[in-house]
């Protein structure tokens, strides 16, 4: 048997790990399910969860994620796609039903140059809007005055998810 010696193998695990223990996806998701609630994740699947966004641009402010904590796109497997896909319509249809939107924007911020604050974890942005709610969008910063409470945000949204 041959061993390989590399040692930058070990430091790049080691690095993986100090990301993903950083994560608060990944926190989130190892924590034990009776917390789930104080670390708003809303919903566990099998590649795949939806948490809501602590600094939310909008009330109902959600983001779908691959369980797996990568950043790399290109590494998601068509199980965790599919999983992220059928996530992104059920938490339309929960959002439609608890808020009744006007519309949403959806989409995905990779690395950090695209203006992602967490750029190792992949995650979709759900984020329902309402007409006329464009002047408290937050274009400049993340002061906005968000009409509910994360707790009653997660407490409605539980109610619509099932
Ligand atoms: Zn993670």
């Amino acid at each position: 048997m041959k061993i390989l010696w590399a040692p930058w193998r070990l430091n790049y695990v080691k690095n993986a790990d100090k990301e993903k223990n950083s994560c608060f996806i990944c926190k989130a998701f190892e924590s034990d399910p009776a917390e789930d609630r104080n670390n708003l994740l809303l919903y566990r699947g099998k590649k795949a969860l939806v948490i809501l966004n602590k600094f939310p641009y909008n009330t109902g402010h959600l983001m779908v994620c691959p369980i797996r904590h990568t950043g790399d796109f290109l590494s998601l497997m068509p199980e965790e796609l599919e999983e992220i896909n059928f996530l992104i319509k059920k938490s339309i249809k929960a959002l439609k039903r608890a808020y009744n939107p006007d519309g949403f924007n959806i989409g995905l911020n990779l690395g950090k140059v695209s203006g992602g604050s967490v750029d190792t974890h992949i995650h979709y942005h759900i984020v329902p809007r309402w007409q006329g709610d464009t002047n408290f969008m937050p274009i400049i910063g993340n002061a906005k005055v968000i009409p509910q409470s994360l707790d009653e945000t997660y407490e409605i949204l539980k109610r619509y998810w099932d």
